[in-house]
């Protein structure tokens, strides 16, 4: 039975809005499983990273469909006797998308409401207008005005908080916003793709992977690869757009569909299998873009060096200003994305996935 676009697109919201950072993914991981609960078999690593295994036609090759679920975010460093929070952050953050921003303290007791204070321009000389503030020197600001108070409101040392955020269609509904768009279009597509086989067969065993800290060093998809043991690595991101001011060849325009990334400073994709994904594309009628990155990385670095190895590739969908408050994304992008994991999946037989290592 095949979803409606309202079902995609409720699920996406749902997961854009769900709290995870690193090392606490729980709001993700529980929406992974109430999707994928009954689809196939579950299981966990000991990081939190969750497995969702589902044999099709045959047990091998093993396809495993990987998304990391967790977002950049900050952990509460240390409290003020004036009640400020102090923080560090968890993944990359550039400070100038920072001051003013909500943001939610995730603690034992529920989520507490915070601003990261900003100083009025009223205040700031010349100079110190010109300056990037540092994240070591910002605080959230939970309207609280003594540790004691901060203390009464749950918020300890070592809560995590992430973006406040909305999800919202722009005034063109193909054009979608909200936070973590990076990695939760990943989640997103990875259940899509096992709800799409539950009822229709495939020639292998998929592992659909929720795979936990991958912001800060790609460790969860080292400790979920021990449990998935993959022959084959599909990577799915929410890859930074580069349709901005500053690049004059882009590799990731919003609306020009999934990106398909040949390399970046953490990996290279299997030659072969990016080929197969180009081609499938082109026999579908997907329009893909090419990329090769000078920066950033995936979970691609921990799964590819899995064992003796795991001819992996990286499929993204564009997203402009990730790793900030909002992004934004193509809905048909995330469409045509999932189209093609799709034909993919339903290609990878164990005469394919051999031949992608066969160096004899
Ligand atoms: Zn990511």
């Amino acid at each position: 039975m095949s979803r409606s676009e309202q079902d995609m697109k409720d699920l996406l919201r749902s997961l854009t809005l769900a709290a995870g950072a690193p090392g606490a993914e729980d709001e993700v991981r529980a929406l992974v499983r109430e999707n994928l609960g009954g689809i196939g078999e579950l299981s966990y690593d000991s990081l939190g990273s969750i497995l969702c295994e589902k044999s099709g036609e045959a047990d091998s090759p093993r396809v495993m469909i990987d998304g990391h679920m967790d977002e950049v975010g900050f952990m509460v460093q240390s409290i003020t006797k004036e009640g400020r929070i102090n923080f560090v952050p968890l993944g990359g953050w550039w400070a100038h998308v920072l001051l003013s921003q909500r943001v939610d303290i995730v603690t034992a007791g529920g989520k507490v409401p915070g601003v990261i204070g900003s100083t009025p321009p009223h205040f700031l000389s010349g100079k110190k207008r010109e300056q990037l503030l540092g994240l070591e020197d910002m605080y959230i600001d939970i309207g609280a005005a003594s540790e004691e108070e901060v203390s009464g409101m749950g918020v300890r040392i070592g809560d995590t908080i992430v973006p406040h955020a909305e999800f919202t269609e722009l005034k063109d509904p193909d054009i979608l916003s909200s936070k973590a768009f990076d990695n939760r279009v990943g989640i997103g597509l990875m259940i899509e793709a096992l709800l799409e086989f539950s009822s229709r067969d495939h020639p292998n065993t998929i592992i659909g992977v929720g795979a936990a800290q991958e912001e800060i060093g790609c460790r969860g998809a080292v400790t979920a690869c021990e449990k998935a043991a993959p022959d084959v690595g599909i990577v799915l991101e929410g890859t930074p757009a580069d349709d901005i001011p500053g690049f004059n060849e882009p590799q990731a325009i919003l609306g020009k569909g999934p990106q398909i990334r040949f390399y970046d400073p953490t990996a290279i994709s299997n030659r072969r299998l990016a080929e197969l994904v180009a081609a499938i594309a082109e026999k579908a009628g997907i329009e893909i873009q090419l990329a090769v990155r000078r920066s950033g990385g995936t979970d691609a670095k921990s799964i590819h060096l899995h064992r003796a190895g795991v001819p992996t590739v990286v499929i993204g969908v564009p997203a402009r200003y990730i790793h900030s408050h909002v992004s934004l994304i193509s809905w048909q992008d995330y469409l045509n994305t999932g189209r093609l994991v799709r034909e993919l999946i339903a290609g990878l037989d164990s005469a394919a996935v051999e031949s992608l290592t066969d160096f004899s």
